[in-house]
């Protein structure tokens, strides 16, 4: 019997455990560690609230939860109440799905000022994370920015954007619905340091803003190429381009009180502002002969009180794993960083790809560990009863997927009307519900 350690219960820790069971059957144990008692990381915590659809894909986890040789232990933090050496000696193999919690920094000056907001944090906040509970983001003012043209930063700039009916059948959590429902803000700009055709969101995302009940899209058809141009692109980015043009074409509707403003070709150079931030200072970009921006020279301002930066998160380093500062990622090749350990998901390739890119990358790991210890070899490892002891004795109480289940029930009975779910964000409620 082998036994196996996931670590991180997001999409690329449940694809691995599932690839992992397929391969070796009731060869092995697999256990999916999380710091928190409840699962499923970027699906919960990232996934933005009114994408209920992307979110049923945790059903298929359940499955994988469910089944004889997988098993959750949760509130367990690895590198605090037990390190990646320890977890090597307790299992066969030890998989890192750690994802990448943490915001890139744009690395200007004022970045730090109030009012500045990683997008890790703001996602946070509205999705409920612990952490970012008391993020509190300035919404009083009427002007703010968006940083980044990915997906993540129109998920950002839609939140910001949407009234307490659009947020129905969401479940955004109570603190921010209440305080997006008094927000001031009527520009959000989103700014881009390329242009149209260098934009990283993908079609649907983009047709969603065409649809909003408060809300237009502005973008200027200057900032565009002659539409010839539209044909050399790949066929998902060209229905991208198309969806711009379109909103190009189509007037501010008067009945909307707020606009979402494309800023193309604008790079930021700083934030200023007294004690706060009141404006970003922008360079106006052209595309060099590589295809990336390149400053002109000429500046101006975009007036913004709240600023989320939204331009690629980093993985946190842990104790004696190799870490990548560049890729914020750790060093791995094809997901394999040592003897015996690994990497899937974005602590493997950096934070790029859907949820499902996760699911080739965790069967690729496991063939990796597989070939390294082919199913039916035996080991001498403990494996969970191991750990258990070893968390004893550390005073950690970890919690497993029945536990989660009463949170989860608890979850969806305290719902409001229209909500799938209230979700509990401290740490301290969690446990409270499963009476620790
Ligand atoms: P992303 O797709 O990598 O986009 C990052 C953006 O930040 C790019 O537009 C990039 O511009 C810009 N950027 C990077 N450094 C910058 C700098 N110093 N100054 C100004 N701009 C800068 O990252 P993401 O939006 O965080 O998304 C992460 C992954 O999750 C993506 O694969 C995304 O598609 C996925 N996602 C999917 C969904 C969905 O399917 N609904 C929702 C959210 C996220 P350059 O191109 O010029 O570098």
């Amino acid at each position: 019997m082998r036994h196996f350690a996931v670590v991180g219960s997001g999409p690329a820790g449940f694809y691995t455990a599932e690839a992992l069971e397929k391969a070796y059957g009731d060869q092995a144990r697999i256990d999916i560690l999380d710091r928190y008692p409840v699962p499923y990381g970027l699906i919960r915590f990232g996934v933005a609230p009114d994408h209920q659809s992307l979110k049923a894909v945790s059903k298929r986890y359940d499955k994988v939860a469910d089944s004889a040789g997988v098993d959750f232990i949760g509130n367990v933090t690895v590198g605090r109440d037990v390190s990646v050496g320890e977890l090597l000696e307790l299992y066969d193999a030890v998989i890192l799905a750690v994802g990448s919690p943490h915001s890139r920094k744009l690395g200007i000056p004022g970045e730090d000022l109030p009012g500045v907001v990683g997008s890790a944090d703001f996602v946070g906040w509205y999705n409920g994370h612990p952490d970012y509970v008391d993020l509190a983001p300035p919404l009083g003012g009427t002007h703010a920015a968006v940083i980044g043209n990915g997906n993540v930063a129109l998920d950002c700039a839609r939140i910001l954007s949407k009234t307490r009916t659009e947020f129905e059948g969401s479940d955004i959590v109570g603190h921010a619905l209440g305080a997006l429902d008094t927000s001031a803000i009527r520009t959000i700009t989103i700014l881009g340091r390329r242009g149209p055709h260098q934009i990283a969101m993908t079609p649907k995302e983009l047709g969603e803003l065409g649809h909003l009940e408060a809300a237009s899209p502005i973008v200027d058809i200057a900032d565009f190429p002659p539409v010839e141009a539209d044909d050399a692109l790949e066929p998902g980015q060209r229905k991208s381009i198309t969806i711009l043009r379109e909103f190009a074409a189509t007037a501010a509707d008067p009945a909307k009180p707020k606009r979402m403003v494309f800023d193309f070709f604008a790079k930021p150079l700083r934030i200023e502002g007294d004690g706060k931030a009141e404006k970003i200072v922008v360079e106006r970009t052209e595309l060099d002969e590589n295809g990336a921006a390149r400053g002109t020279g000429e500046t101006y301002e975009v007036p913004a009180s709240l600023i989320v930066t939204s331009i690629g998160y980093t993985s946190a380093p842990i104790d004696g794993v190799p870490y990548d500062e560049r890729g914020g990622k750790f060093l791995n090749e094809g997901g394999r960083i040592g003897e015996r350990l690994y990497a899937v998901g974005w602590a493997r390739r950096g934070p790029s790809g859907t949820i499902g890119t996760n699911r080739p990358d965790g069967y690729e790991v496991a063939d990796l560990v597989a070939a390294a210890m082919p199913p039916g070899s035996p080991s001498d490892r403990p494996g969970a009863e191991g750990l258990k002891r070893l968390l004893e004795g550390r005073g950690v109480m970890p919690t497993d997927y029945d536990d989660w289940r009463r949170i989860e029930e608890t979850e969806v009975a305290n719902a409001r009307p229209g909500s799938p779910r209230e979700k509990f964000v401290r740490h301290e409620e969690w446990l409270q519900t499963i009476g620790r």
